[in-house]
């Protein structure tokens, strides 16, 4: 399938509907904004910050990825993802569409390129939320960018959210162990850290590090 008539101009707030609310420079021209990416540990809460910025900040863009992995009950095409099958991924790869992508869990993920540049250019505020292995090629594709770190208020409460119910085989539940270990030291490679003690409060932070003008985030 293709995707990309979904990119163009790209989700909610497209760069026409918010370059009018966005700051202007002097000149009367739109500065460009700065990518914020959001990552961190899995079972941290990554998707629930994005699904409360979603709600409460329409104004902020959010980078819709691609995925090969199938959709979930209430997930919506274009909207939390472009779902593509492996040939279509392995085009947006070979083509260099994709600003990055990884493998995750056997499936695979990338941010489409165009839609962050255009929207950045039109000095609207983008977020991706990608894992620890996209974030580190952001960072090198764009060293500008803002890179955050979502953290766990303690080791325990990670451990209590990738334990879950404990109907996992102890292996398994080493395994994702032993996974966040390794991720949580990825902390000291991000810009900022932001502790999910509380989604609001989270939200709150991001969006002051969004730098959002009042009358984007209504
Ligand atoms: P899920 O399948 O639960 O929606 O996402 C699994 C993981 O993939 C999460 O850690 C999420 O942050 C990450 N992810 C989602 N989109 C992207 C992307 O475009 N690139 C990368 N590198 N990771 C992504």
């Amino acid at each position: 399938m293709e995707i990309a008539d979904g990119l163009l101009p790209g989700g909610r707030g497209g760069p026409a509907a918010a370059a009018g609310s966005a700051a202007s420079a002097a000149d009367g021209s739109i500065p460009p904004r700065r990518l914020t990416v959001l990552s961190g540990p899995s079972g941290v809460g990554k998707s629930t910050v994005v699904a409360e910025i979603r709600r409460a900040h329409p104004g902020v863009w959010l980078s819709v990825s691609v995925t090969t992995r199938a959709p979930r009950p209430g997930e919506i095409h274009g909207v939390h993802y472009f779902f593509v099958d492996d040939a279509e991924f392995d085009r947006l790869v070979e083509e260099e569409e994709l600003l990055e992508w990884a493998e995750f869990a056997g499936n695979r993920y990338g941010t489409p390129r165009r839609a962050v540049l255009e929207h950045l250019a039109a000095g609207v505020p983008a977020l991706l939320e990608i894992d620890l292995q996209g974030a580190r090629q952001v960072r090198t594709a764009m060293p500008e960018a803002q890179l955050v770190f979502l953290g766990p208020p303690s080791w325990e409460e990670l451990v209590r959210r990738l334990v879950g119910r404990g109907t996992e085989p102890p292996d398994v539940i080493e395994r994702r162990l032993s996974a966040a270990r390794s991720e949580l030291a990825a902390e000291k490679e991000f810009d900022v850290t932001l502790v999910n003690t509380s989604v609001k409060d989270v939200c709150r932070e991001l969006i002051a590090l969004l730098a959002v003008h009042p009358s984007d985030s209504d």
